[in-house]
């Protein structure tokens, strides 16, 4: 450890680790302040990356040259493509990990990351100074730790997750900590909060962690992942063999390169059971102590991660709840009840579990639990991440309101990539100075922007709703959509942009063959018959049969074989022929909202001189201060008429 560096990342959480080597990648001498080393990325909900729309952020993290797409590969037991029932815009994939291999793991990415440290502290305080900017009060200068040493750096990322002042209830019982058998990080909101910035409390939960050798299952349903080759990182085995490795030493190779064990030889089953009206009686009778219902907890939750005593009471005519037993390693019989969240008192717990069946003769590690924690209104932070009040501080995951392990990652590598262009690394040139997503570009867009201009009431979790160019955001184009603007400011390698090229020429050759190669009506019709879709009468273009539903490339290529290339080649492919007209026409509607993007009103007007807005928009905008006219219609409660009347005080 040294006193001086470019960027410090508080918290060696999914956040911290993406921002941390996001930042030293830009060449920025970086410093990762974690309170454990030994629980660096720790999972502390379920052991599983991916899902809907969370799938995209760590196909989009990958394509940007992070690394929770490479660490999911490393340690996945179990893969499933989620929505595959539905169009490709919302196919999702997702894993269940090992988690402790996921922590050695992210401990190697790491250790192997140029420019990067750690040191295992906690930080107490940010230090800071009065900024020459007019724009904001002060500056970070550094930080302070709990053993009193002082750190400086030019630039600070906060990713101290559910830490800050966190409290853990079980019952009636309270006992401060960051999670479970993890002491709180107290002192840093309000050093925080003295600079001007404002906190605010949340709570999420838990479920308990349950002894395999404890559970019947014959009474349970095994559910299998996939075995494909899909992967979450676009640079699995083709760059481990490559000639694109410009460094060929083993670190380097070890760092990117996915395992080459075949997914299925390490794949474990989950199971699902459900609750049912005894174990519910249990629950309901236990509520007085619950302190979700009884006063203890007053912050508010997750909405789509709910508490099963929440589900009781919310869904009260329910008579069963699906449960999923998900393993959490290869070498641990510990496994994780999903759906069983709960910080009812333990004895009530185990009691309502020991209804269900397969859990006759359970016995847990330890019992579900709640947290309450600080977060700060990520209304107060830029596009970049950094604070409107204090130069130099960023923050990033779960202290701007998020949860989830993806949204934590997508935004520790956004303000990673920040913190060290401010402090003067990476970029050659001005437009280089902030990289911000557009919400056509990434759901980490969407994410941040959805942060930064609407605020958040409840923990914020991303969903494939959120985002309007949902076909623009696919989990098979997260390299085509930011890997070369990735490259561009030497975030994403040239051997990870050279992976992309190789990719992008093989689509091209593959499309240019399925426009020129003809299959005549003899050849195609008895495939036609096979998938019940109507025989053609004379020769048909290969690109034009494909845009029937039921055709698919697969099928195309037993019938012409030089059209069979690598799945995931084909499947690119055959996303851009089949969704073309869907493709195009959100791409137009997303360049007509860029040019609304290109109005800049940040500084034209006093808000609240403006007659001709409503109160409501006065203040928002206000409050706010919106770059572009795009931003601001974004807010809540800006309306249509709003944009209106700032278009014709612009004169358009
Ligand atoms: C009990 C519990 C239940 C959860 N349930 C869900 C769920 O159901 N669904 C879901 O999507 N998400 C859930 N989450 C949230 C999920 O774990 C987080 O969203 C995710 O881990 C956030 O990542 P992060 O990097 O922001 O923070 P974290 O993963 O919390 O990492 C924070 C890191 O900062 C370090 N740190 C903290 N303070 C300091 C300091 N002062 N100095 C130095 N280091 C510090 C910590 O040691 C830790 O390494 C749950 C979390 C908890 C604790």
């Amino acid at each position: 450890m040294e006193l001086f560096y470019d960027v410090i990342v508080i918290g060696g959480g999914h956040a911290g680790c993406e921002a941390a080597c996001s930042s030293a990648q830009l060449g920025a001498k970086t410093c990762l302040i974690t309170i454990d080393m030994n629980k660096i990325a720790q999972m502390s909900c379920n052991p599983a990356i991916g899902g809907i729309a969370k799938g995209q952020i760590v196909r989009e993290i990958d394509a940007l040259g992070g690394r929770m797409g490479i660490v999911t590969d490393r340690t996945a037991i179990q893969f499933r493509m989620l929505n595959r029932s539905k169009g490709p815009a919302m196919w999702s994939p997702r894993a269940q990990c090992d988690r402790p291999r996921f922590i050695t793991e992210w401990r190697h990415q790491l250790d192997t990351t140029p420019n990067l440290e750690i040191w295992q502290d906690q930080v107490t305080e940010v230090i800071t100074e009065a900024s020459d900017n007019p724009e904001r009060k002060s500056r970070v200068i550094g930080v302070k730790t709990l053993w009193g040493v002082e750190i400086y750096a030019k630039s600070i990322v906060l990713t101290a997750g559910t830490f800050l002042n966190g409290l853990l209830h079980i019952g009636r019982k309270m006992i401060p900590g960051g999670r479970i058998a993890e002491p709180a990080s107290h002192h840093l909101t309000e050093s925080i909060c003295s600079l001007g910035i404002c906190s605010a409390r949340m709570k999420t939960g838990t479920p308990v962690r349950i002894d395999a050798r404890s559970v019947d299952f014959s009474l349970m349903e095994r559910q299998d992942g996939e075995n494909v080759s899909h992967m979450f990182s676009y640079i699995h085995e083709s760059l481990a063999d490559s000639q694109y490795l410009s460094d060929s030493s083993l670190a380097t190779r070890e760092c990117y390169a996915a395992p080459r064990v075949p997914r299925d030889s390490n794949f474990l089953p989950c199971w699902t059971t459900s609750t049912n009206k005894r174990c519910h009686e249990v629950l309901l009778s236990g509520l007085k102590d619950s302190p979700l219902y009884n006063g203890q907890i007053q912050s508010i939750g997750p909405r789509y991660c709910p508490s099963v005593e929440t589900k009781l009471v919310t869904f009260s005519d329910k008579e069963s709840h699906p449960l999923f037993l998900e393993p959490e390693g290869t070498d641990t019989n510990e496994m994780y009840l999903n759906g069983f969240s709960s910080s009812m008192p333990m004895e009530v717990q185990i009691a309502a579990l020991k209804e269900i069946p397969a859990f006759r003769n359970i016995r847990v590690y330890r019992p579900g639990y709640a947290i309450e924690y600080d977060f700060f209104d990520p209304t107060q932070l830029t596009h970049t991440l950094e604070s409107k009040i204090c130069e130099g501080l960023f923050f990033a995951g779960q202290v701007n309101g998020t949860t989830g392990y993806e949204e934590a990652a997508g935004q520790g590598l956004v303000a990673g990539v920040n913190a060290a262009l401010s402090a003067g690394n990476g970029g050659s040139n001005e437009e280089k100075k902030a990289f911000i997503l557009k919400r056509d570009e990434a759901y980490i867009g969407v994410l941040i922007d959805d942060l930064v201009m609407k605020g958040v009431d409840e923990p914020y979790r991303m969903f494939t709703s959120r985002a309007e160019y949902r076909i623009l955001l696919r989990q098979d184009d997260a390299d085509r959509r930011l890997t070369p603007l990735a490259h561009s400011i030497g975030l994403a390698t040239t051997e990870r942009m050279n992976v992309w090229k190789k990719k992008e020429n093989a689509i091209n050759e593959l499309t240019e063959k399925l426009q020129r190669s003809v299959l005549k009506a003899k050849e195609i019709n008895p495939y036609l018959e096979r998938i019940g879709s109507t025989p053609v009468n004379g020769s048909v273009h290969l690109a034009d049969i494909l845009t029937r539903p039921q055709v698919t490339l697969e099928g195309l290529a037993e019938i012409s074989p030089e059209i069979k290339y690598e799945s995931e080649i084909s499947e690119a492919t055959e996303i851009l022929i089949k969704y073309n007209g869907y493709i195009r026409r959100e791409r137009e509607y997303a360049e007509k909202m860029h040019r609304l993007e290109e109005i800049k009103i940040r500084g034209h007007f006093d808000y609240n001189s403006i007659q001709s807005l409503s109160t409501e928009a006065r203040q928002k905008l206000t409050a706010r201060q919106p770059q572009t006219l795009a931003q601001a219609s974004r807010i809540p409660g800006i309306s249509p008429a709003d944009i209106n009347a700032l278009l014709v005080l612009l004169g358009r």
